[in-house]
This record gives structure tokens, sequence and C-alpha cells, in this order.
């Protein structure tokens, strides 16, 4: 396969991982890694890279005709926890950049983009339980009144410019190869590090707070599978809920101490109890597992048992 890719954000938890298996399926020379700062890791010294700010329009627009980019994967973004601290920030990073790839696409310079969302669309008058793909939507985040607002805008362009935009609303991602960027459900990473150093982690979301969660291989699954599922599968222009398992911080605890019998919680919540109260509890993504064929694999003990082997090869 010869498309020639750019990820923008390309050094954070997703992108890292997300550059490598692009590589893999498409050689490492059509795709081509981007961010506003370099990293040390492996695979970005394997490739093509360039350091780009995706809120500057000739920034992007430049690396897009050097390399004649066909598709755009667009993970820069300011996180729930961290936008909170910096709403101004939140907003022109998740609105311009994701006008930015939009623009090109209208222009017929790029052909396809992914953008991610997130269940922080959802709000306190979302139903929390088995939350659907269309039920109110009031967010009350800055995170999440950007991945609202940037839903509305790739459906719009899909709809009056016949943009090939496709979108999936994460839930909380959990992965060994790269650390979270400031969201409300990193505690599900850390509590594994801290399991392994300490025996002990302090959590700073209460014991019954269930989120929805994915671990990383999956994630990097579904994201190329909608990109390369056929375009008249994909039916929803604003983006797809996405599930894979729901937990809470009193149940990762318990799947940990099958493999750590020892490991002890306790809680301090911290600002981040309020985002999550917020959000759903659980998802309901029968419309992508019916649209474009998605499937998980990772349920809450075979990612703990993932978790802890890849962290201790890491070590
Ligand atoms: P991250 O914070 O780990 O990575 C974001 C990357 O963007 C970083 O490497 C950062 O340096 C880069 N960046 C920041 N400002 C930039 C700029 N101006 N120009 C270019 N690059 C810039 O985030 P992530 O977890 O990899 O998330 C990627 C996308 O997925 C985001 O849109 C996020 O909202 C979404 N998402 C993530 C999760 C999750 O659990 N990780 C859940 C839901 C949605």
């Amino acid at each position: 396969m010869n498309t020639r890719i750019l990820i923008i954000g390309a050094c954070g938890q997703i992108g890292t991982e997300l550059t490598q298996k692009l590589r893999e399926i498409y050689g490492t020379d059509n795709v081509v890694a981007s961010d506003i700062k370099k990293s040390e890791h492996e695979v970005f010294q394997s490739g093509p890279f360039e350091v780009i700010d995706a809120m500057n329009f000739d920034q992007v627009s430049n690396v897009v005709k050097k390399f004649q980019i066909e598709e755009v994967y667009l993970m820069a973004a300011l996180l729930s926890a961290t936008a909170e601290k910096n709403p101004s920030l939140g907003w022109e990073l998740n609105m311009n950049s994701l006008f930015h790839v939009l623009n090109l696409a209208k222009e017929g310079v790029i052909k396809k983009i992914f953008w991610p969302s997130s269940i922080a669309v959802f709000g306190p008058t979302t139903p929390k339980q088995g939350t659907p793909q269309y039920t109110v939507m009031e967010p009350s985040t800055v995170y999440g009144i950007s991945k609202q607002a940037g839903e509305r805008w790739c459906e719009y362009y899909f709809n009056k410019f016949g943009v090939d935009v496709r979108s999936i609303r994460y839930p909380g991602l959990i992965s060994w190869k790269t650390l979270p960027g400031g969201g409300t459900t990193d505690y599900a990473v850390d509590i594994y590090y801290k399991a392994l150093e300490n025996g002990a982690y302090t959590c700073f979301l209460n014991e019954a707070t269930e989120l929805p969660m994915m671990y990383m291989d999956d994630a990097i699954k579904a994201t190329i599978g909608i990109m390369q599922a056929p375009k008249e599968s994909i039916k929803v222009r604003s983006s797809y809920n996405l599930s894979a398992m729901s937990f809470t911080p009193a149940e990762i605890a318990q799947s940990i101490q099958k493999y750590i019998p020892d490991f002890i919680i306790d809680y301090a919540p911290d600002f981040r109890q309020d985002i999550a109260n917020s959000w759903p509890s659980s998802i309901d993504d029968s419309v992508a597992r019916a649209d474009w064929g998605w499937q998980h694999e990772y349920d809450l003990d075979s990612m703990t048992q993932a978790m802890l082997e890849n962290l201790k090869n890491k070590k």
C-alpha cells in the first residue's frame, strides 16, 4: 500500500503507537510523523519526522505538499484535565488544528482525515449506562465542548463539501509504551506503574467511579479499521461511539491483586472527580459494530496481564 500519511501530534500516547503500526502497514517512508516537539522514542528515529505547530496553517500545508500527503491523522490536542487549566489554549488548539485539515481536504489537497473525538462529548444530562450513539449531549468541560463542536464541524464538512472525515469517540485509553498526556482516565495507566514500583497507589478518583476504558492495541485497531473501511460503510460522519470495557478504580485494583496479591489502593479525589462524574459509565457502540465491523479483543483481566507483563519487561 502506497498511501502517503501524515500524523500530527505523533509523539503523544496514541500517536507513538499509531506511527509504529502505520509504518508497518504502509512502509516507513510513506508515514510522516510530526509534532510540536521532537521525541527521543525510537520509532521517530526510523522515518520522516517534521516539527510543526498544528495551529499554524502554513506549516501544516507546507508539510502536506512537501510529502504529497493523502491522509492525515490529527492527534494533537489539549486533553481534558490540561484544557481545564488552560481553556483558551484548549479551545484554540483543538478547533484551529481541525479547521486547518478540514480546509485542506475541502480544497482537495488531502483525501481523507482521521480526527479523534471522546466520551467527553457527553455530559451530566446524558444517560450514564449504555450511552447510545444518539442522545443528549451537554458537555460541561472545555475539552468536551471542543470535541462536540469538532464533531459538528466534521459532519458539516462531509455534508457540504464531501470531505471524507472519519471519527471515533475514544474512551479512556490504557497503554504501556508512552505515558498519557493529561486526561481524567490517566489513573488507569499510572496504577500499573505504581503497583509494580511500590505495591500501592493513591487514586485521584473515588473507588466507585465507573468509566469506559480500552487497551491501546484495540484503539489502534479501531483507528486503522475505520480509516480502511469502504467509504459507504461510514454512515456516521460526526463520530462513532466505541467501547471495550468499563470499570471502577476498585475493580482495576481487584484485577491487579490477581497478579500482585498484596497490592493496596487508597483514594484522594481531586478536581478530576468532577470531570469523571459528568461522563458516561458505559457506552453502547452497536452502530460502529454494525457499520464497519468493529470488535474489541481485550477485557479488564487480559489488559491487566498484558500491562503488567509489558511494564516488567520495559524496566
Ligand atoms: P497526548 O497529549 O498524549 O498527545 C498529543 C500530542 O500532540 C503531544 O505529543 C503534543 O506534543 C502534541 N501537540 C500539542 N500541541 C501541539 C501543536 N500545537 N502542534 C502539534 N502537536 C502538538 O494525547 P493522546 O492521548 O495521544 O490523544 C490524541 C487524541 O486522542 C486527542 O485528540 C485526544 O483528545 C484524543 N483522545 C485521547 C484519549 C486518551 O485516553 N488518550 C481519549 C479520548 C480522546
